[in-house]
């Protein structure tokens, strides 16, 4: 049974799959607990959700099935401190494709169709997630951000499309755009990543399936909460 913080029924603001509709199921828990996380609902005391469900990978691919979307994301927290050999399997059997959302720092258990890995600091990935994934998501914290991770990711990439994505609470910083701009010129297939369903607001707007989803946390981490 997996621990389901929210499922809900939207679409990818990120990455290749940028703007298609997609059925998401957010799983609880994460140990890397990034300062500037914007899904502190899965593992920070302050906005746990009162009532965790507890699903069957079977339960969760027929509410993907009922959504009617062409695929499901799975996300988080990090899905992968959990074996998601069943979820995937259960996806695959419905004809759905399963797309997942990951650090990389954990080993991935199962068959996803596509990998995303946004390295973390706090637990880097480990360098079979790296080779095996389909895309990488970089969080540009700061300007020095793209080349300390570039040091780390390089020898492992290949030809993965490289999203360079400005933290949040730093898309107002022009250090950090001209950082995004100049990488894009270094990186084979770096890409500037965008996180369109921020900028509309698509949390508050779009008509979810969970209600326990609607608990508001706070964007680009809060010091004052300790995450
Ligand atoms: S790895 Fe993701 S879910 Fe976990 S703390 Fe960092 S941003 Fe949040």
């Amino acid at each position: 049974m997996y621990p389901v913080h929210e499922v809900f029924d939207s679409f990818q603001g990120e990455g290749a799959f940028s703007g298609t509709p997609a059925f998401f199921i957010r799983l609880f828990g994460c140990p890397v607990q990034c300062p500037w996380c914007d899904a502190a609902g899965t593992w920070h005391p302050k906005f746990v959700p009162e009532n965790i469900w507890r699903r069957s990978g079977a339960d969760l691919a027929m509410l993907a099935e009922e959504s009617g979307r062409e695929y499901c994301i799975i996300t988080g927290g990090e899905p992968c401190i959990h074996d998601l050999t069943e979820l995937c399997y259960s996806l695959r059997y419905i004809s759905m494709k399963s797309h997942l959302e990951t650090s990389g720092a954990f080993p991935i258990k199962g068959e996803p169709d596509w990998i995303t890995v946004s390295p973390k600091w706090a637990a880097k990935p480990m360098p079979q997630n790296l080779e095996r994934s389909n895309e990488w998501k970089i969080i540009v914290e700061d300007e020095y951000s793209i080349d300390e991770w570039w040091k780390v990711l390089q020898p492992h990439h290949t030809s993965q499309p490289v999203w360079l994505q400005v933290e949040w609470s730093q898309r107002q910083n022009p250090k950090v755009w001209e950082s995004i701009y100049a990488w894009t010129r270094r990186i084979q297939n770096g890409r500037v990543g965008l996180q369109a369903h921020k900028h509309w607001g698509a949390g508050q707007l779009v008509d979810t399936a969970d209600a326990r989803s609607r608990e508001p946390v706070p964007l680009g981490g809060d010091d004052a909460r300790g995450f």
